[in-house]
């Protein structure tokens, strides 16, 4: 969970401020002293994004001594998803956590359009990569404020839209007081698929360039599954992406898909192409699918590795 709670935050001394009167600490709002370390290190440069390419360059971290991900080295092109799927434990959100600089690299390098993302101010890095997650992380204020979260020039109307495209406005709408409805802590319970559009929302009115897509695991109805489905789509489309993916349609359609074992990558690329190597990507699908009921022991030995 912490992690969710990190990374967006730096840069809202504003909201920090507002929202000190909710009677919880900044620090405790936003989970800053439950992870030690996990602050990267601020720098002076302005993130220009262009055209949205992500570089991972032969990237080697591990959250102390020991090495989590290594040699990570792929290219998300400009208006590509890229899919990182693999088993618990692989790697992937620890992939994901350092595009975002909630920890640096310890070998290598990432790169948006050319600019070490090392070099630039952790405020516009966080202004142009937009995070969704199931679990992201609903302050006490109104639904309205959680959705503007961070885009500080937004009107009622952009944010009615937002939550329209994000398929949350009918949910908003019909809580007890509409969008000035109180959530998070101590306010009203959202559902796990509400709270991830109300993320998708927030997203949809930051219109970042480059996204992170923790998709849902838990169990959605259907109907709020197809719902979330739409709008991601809406979101994703013609915007880089990486995705830890669980969704079928998500995979198939990525431009490249990524799969992690054990800390590295051991498969890279297009779905046709990695089920034709029938190898772990393949035989991941084919338990996702219902083709197969389980990973075969083999995977399941090496992932426990
Ligand atoms: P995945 O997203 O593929 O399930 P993670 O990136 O979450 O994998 O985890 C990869 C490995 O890193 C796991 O062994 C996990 O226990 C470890 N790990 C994750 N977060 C931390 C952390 N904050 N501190 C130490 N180890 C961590």
């Amino acid at each position: 969970l912490t992690q969710q709670l990190i990374w967006p935050m730096a840069q809202f001394g504003q909201i920090i401020n507002m929202y000190q009167r909710a009677d919880a600490s900044s620090a405790r709002i936003f989970g800053l002293m439950d992870e030690p370390g996990v602050l990267a290190e601020d720098a002076e440069g302005e993130l220009v994004v262009e055209e949205g390419r992500v570089e991972y360059d032969d990237v080697t971290f591990g959250y102390d001594d020991e090495t989590i991900v290594e040699s990570i080295d792929f290219t998300v092109e400009p208006g590509e998803t890229a899919a990182l799927v693999g088993p618990t434990g692989a790697g992937k959100s620890t992939v994901l956590k350092l595009l975002l600089r909630m920890y640096d690299v310890d070998e290598g390098a990432i790169r948006i359009d050319g600019q070490d993302i090392r070099e630039v101010s952790l405020r516009s890095l966080r202004q142009s990569v937009g995070y969704v997650s199931q679990d992201t992380f609903l302050f006490y204020g109104t639904v309205r404020e959680n959705i503007a979260y961070g885009t500080f020039t937004a009107d009622d109307e952009a944010i009615i839209e937002a939550a329209k495209a994000a398929e949350a406005h009918e949910f908003i709408s019909d809580l007890p007081d509409g969008y000035d409805t109180m959530v998070g802590e101590r306010g009203v319970k959202l559902s796990g698929g509400q709270r991830q559009r109300v993320s998708i929302a927030r997203a949809i009115l930051k219109d970042p360039e480059i996204l992170v897509l923790d998709e849902a695991t838990s169990d959605v109805d259907t109907e709020t599954e197809m719902l979330i489905q739409r709008s991601l789509d809406e979101l994703t489309e013609d915007r880089t992406t990486f995705a830890i993916a669980h969704r079928l349609s998500t995979i198939r359609d990525a431009e490249q898909i990524v799969v992690l074992e054990d800390g590295r990558i051991v498969e890279h690329g297009g779905h046709d192409e990695l089920l034709e190597n029938g190898g772990l990507y393949a035989h991941l699908w084919g338990v996702q699918a219902g083709e197969i009921d389980e990973l075969p022991q083999e995977f399941i030995e090496r992932a426990a590795k």
